[in-house]
């Protein structure tokens, strides 16, 4: 039979195991993965001889039209979802906006899918809880379920603005995360010792103070302290953008730590950058919490990713303009957040060495698929699934990381030489990016409802 499209010829990697051979793809789907040596028929042919053939790449964690207080992030679904078809992802999860009352998460989740209508890939939502909650764990775990979102978003921090959650809660949601499938995100930061450093650099802090403010500690002892609740609980917690080896080498030493309990994500900006970015007199731009850490700790990160110890890579796509940065007098008045989307492949692949493409291929999208709930319809290349695929040159160069995907002005990647680009990105069987343009219309993406997760039923 005539397929629609043959990817031919590649390495092909599902991050388990890699081997020559020739993807077909019909109707969307992948129809069989044959040898590539062996015949066949399609409309449409993309050569992938020298380069990798890879699982759509899933961004667990972006932020698209953001509000921040007066600033909203740069990028919204349309232009986020172009620039995420350039580095090869092709799902999404973005954030409900933070509630308090389970019965207003429908209204929360309505309002983000009419922002998320244009978006050209596929697209879930995480939902999120602040502060003080007027409802009990079992009501927002039960209401988040119904929505296809099974994943829950808490903060231990930011009681300045409200976000912050009490551990008596968060207990109580792990527990419901155990009984009921849900997995626990959490912003994990030590709030009181954040408040004092606070107190002490008064109004006079900058973005060069952020390390000083919201020291490694924070971020170690909030971690370890989750690590021991998912212990304690059996409930499952994803800890969201781990900025510091020595969070990791902390909770991966509490008694009863178990990566089937606890995973983490990191951002490429921790693996790729130090605070010395920070410190700069444009340190403004490298503005993000948690804060860039000392070369020692971003070292020790990326020892704990080798080992295979990050499950995943999110972007925390959060970006302003550099006028918007560049304007902040005070930390006070700095919106935080970097620009990564469309990046992950090339700075991961640079900061491996490129050594490692089935590592890179799980912390990129096989994990976030089974840790999140998205598995096998994302993430795979088993026939039957959806058809998005990423072709990866190992060898060829990003020029410039500032494209004109991005509403940004800006990139931090600006001068980090990277080795490995996207050449290809399939999206649902439709080739979306030809390593120029993006080629699906406004809208192509949809909505990926997903079910109850258990760590321990993991393929
Ligand atoms: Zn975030």
């Amino acid at each position: 039979m005539t397929h629609d499209l043959a990817l031919h010829g590649g390495t092909v990697c599902d991050g388990y195991t890699c081997m020559q051979a020739t993807i077909l793809v019909s109707n969307g789907k992948i129809k069989a993965i044959i040898d590539s040596s062996d015949p066949f028929d399609a409309n449409e042919v993309i050569d992938c001889r020298d380069r990798f053939v890879l699982p759509g790449f899933i961004d667990p964690h972006v932020h698209l039209k953001l509000r921040l207080g007066e600033h909203e992030s740069s990028d919204d679904f349309l232009s986020g979802s172009e620039l995420a078809l350039s580095g090869g992802v092709t799902t999404f999860i973005d954030f409900l906006d933070p509630g308090r009352d389970a019965r207003r998460l429908r209204d929360l989740f309505e309002d983000r899918l009419s922002l998320a209508r244009s978006s050209k890939i596929d697209f879930s939502f995480h939902s999120t809880i602040s502060g003080e909650p007027l409802s009990t764990a079992e009501e927002f775990t039960t209401a988040s379920l119904l929505m296809g979102c099974p994943t829950i978003k808490v903060f231990t921090a930011y009681s300045e603005s409200g976000r912050m959650t009490e551990d008596g809660f968060l207990i109580d949601l792990l527990e419901q995360s155990r009984e009921q499938g849900t997995v626990v995100l959490v912003h994990a930061e030590n709030d009181p010792i954040i408040q004092h450093e606070t107190r002490e650099t008064g109004r006079v802090a900058t973005w060069k103070d952020l390390g000083s403010v919201r020291p490694v500690i924070t971020e170690r002892e909030a971690v370890s302290r989750m690590s021991l609740y998912a212990a304690e609980t059996g409930g499952q917690v994803y800890v969201v953008h781990v900025s510091a080896g020595s969070s990791i080498l902390s909770a991966s030493s509490i008694p009863g730590f178990s990566n089937r309990n606890v995973v983490f994500e990191t951002c490429p900006q921790y693996v790729v950058f130090t605070d010395r970015s920070l410190k700069s007199d444009d340190g403004a731009l490298f503005g993000c919490v948690p804060p860039l850490r000392p070369v020692e700790e971003r070292d020790l990160l990326i020892r704990f990713v080798r080992q295979g110890m990050v499950s995943t890579l999110g972007t925390d796509h959060c970006p302003f303009t550099s006028a918007e940065k560049l304007a902040a007098g005070s930390l006070a008045e700095l919106p935080l957040g970097l620009g990564s989307l469309g990046l992950t492949a090339s700075a991961l692949w640079t900061v491996l060495e490129q050594g490692d493409i089935l590592l890179l291929t799980r912390m990129l999208s096989t994990n976030a698929a089974k840790l999140l709930g998205l598995y096998p319809q994302k993430g795979s290349l088993i026939p039957g699934t959806d058809a998005d695929i990423v072709v990866f040159d190992p060898d060829s160069f990003i020029d410039d990381p500032l494209n004109d995907f991005t509403a940004c002005d800006y990139s931090p990647y600006s001068g980090f030489q990277m080795t490995g680009r996207v050449v290809a990105t399939v999206m649902r069987g439709k080739l979306a990016y030809d390593g120029q343009q993006v080629l699906v219309p406004e809208g192509y993406g949809t909505f990926i409802a997903r079910r109850q997760i258990d760590w321990s039923d993991v393929p």
